[in-house]
């Protein structure tokens, strides 16, 4: 049996005692389904990543200020000020630092060691390893790195779904956010999300969502996304997303070994790191899946390989997300109420197994 959109949120209001329906603006108000003219996105072409981080690093330590996306009233404005002291001396002070401590031994604290997107990583580099890893960008016997952030679809399924309004596509710049005050911790964006990107404060005791908002807050001050701006080679390049997509495409079209002035930061700048071009895999990734995506991906081995799910269909999937949702009710309830206990568990399990994030032969 299938419910309407509005009488599950009736249900769950009135059976729960939770407050939702009150002021939650309609999917048609928060999200468009075309390409907005002024759309601005990320292209990553992994074969000129050199696994360094550094867009990492400057994604939690743009995004721990006021108006960035991990951000949270009572924290130390910025990462690496509270890298510069150790973390014992500060602890007083915060709820809950926006890097993570955990999971690495002796080092009182003072490292970001994470290992997953999480409620306190927006985007990370993830390796791909195989045989004896010689040669990057190589399947077999080789190496590679892939970034994981949101996408920023088109048309996201994240927006389409969430019972509380929470997330908004930008009708100008395209750009997917949301308004943690709004999050009741339900994780159906996680459900619906076919990238499975969006994460939560499991560790808070009423956790929100998070993910990469694309520094919409250094947007609106005439700025671009942080991780592009540290990153040395021009694997991160910041533009609008029609431009990326011819760049993307340029590339991918291009003889390997043809030398190219591959510009570094942004997509217009005249900075550039002259390199051969590579034997690019597949296809130019984001262009189609799941309707298209803002953020674009070029790799040198298959996006299979990097952990991309492959079975992602090409059309726009809100309206069937929220078609199969809406018939599962009891989703939302069980996860709302269990979520923390489950991060519990799974935390635990991390500290004491592999690294769960990474991707190995
Ligand atoms: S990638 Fe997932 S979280 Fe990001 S906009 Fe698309 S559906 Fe939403
Ligand atoms: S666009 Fe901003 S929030 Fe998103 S991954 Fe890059 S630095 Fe992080
Ligand atoms: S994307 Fe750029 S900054 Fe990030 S790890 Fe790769 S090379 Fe370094």
């Amino acid at each position: 049996m299938s419910i309407s959109r509005r009488k599950f949120l009736k249900g769950v209001a009135a059976g729960s005692g939770l407050v939702l329906a009150a002021g939650v603006p309609s999917v048609e108000a928060r999200m468009s389904k075309e390409l907005p003219p002024e759309a601005v996105g990320l292209l990553y072409d992994a074969t000129l990543c050199i696994g360094c981080k550094s867009c990492m690093v400057n994604c939690k330590t743009h995004n721990s200020v006021p108006g960035g996306a991990l951000y949270k009233e009572g924290l130390v404005p910025s990462v690496a000020d509270s890298l510069q002291c150790k973390f014992t001396e500060k602890k007083e002070t915060m709820a809950s630092p926006p890097y993570e401590t955990e999971g690495v031994k002796g080092n009182d604290g003072i490292w970001d060691a994470s290992q997953d997107l999480s409620g306190k990583t927006l985007s990370i580099i993830k390796a791909y390893r195989n045989g004896t890893a010689e040669k990057k960008d190589t399947a077999i016997n080789g190496y590679a790195f892939v970034k994981q952030q949101c996408m920023h679809c088109i048309t996201p399924a994240c927006a389409s779904v969430c019972p509380a309004g929470a997330f908004t596509k930008d009708p100008k710049n395209g750009v997917v956010y949301y308004e943690a005050y709004r999050c009741i911790g339900c994780r159906y964006c996680q459900i619906a999300c076919p990238f499975n990107l969006p994460r939560y404060e499991w560790d808070a005791l009423w956790p929100e969502v998070r993910k990469c908002q694309m520094c919409r807050h250094r947007i609106k001050e005439g700025k671009y996304s942080a991780c592009a701006e540290f990153c040395p080679t021009g694997a991160t390049i910041f533009g609008k997303v029609t431009d990326l997509r011819e760049e993307a495409k340029k590339r991918f079209a291009m003889k390997p070994g043809t030398m190219y002035d591959f510009p570094i930061q942004t997509l217009d700048s005249k900075e550039t790191n002259p390199q051969a071009v590579a034997a690019y895999a597949d296809k130019v990734y984001g262009l189609t899946e799941a309707g298209g995506t803002q953020n674009i991906m070029l790799s040198g081995i298959s996006f299979e390989l990097l952990g991309l799910n492959k079975d992602i269909p090409n059309g726009a999937l809100p309206d069937l997300t929220w078609a199969y949702i809406a018939k599962v009710p009891w989703v939302f309830l069980g996860v709302a109420l269990g979520g923390t206990t489950l991060y519990a568990i799974t935390h635990r399990k991390d500290k004491n197994g592999k690294e769960k994030g990474d991707i190995h032969d």
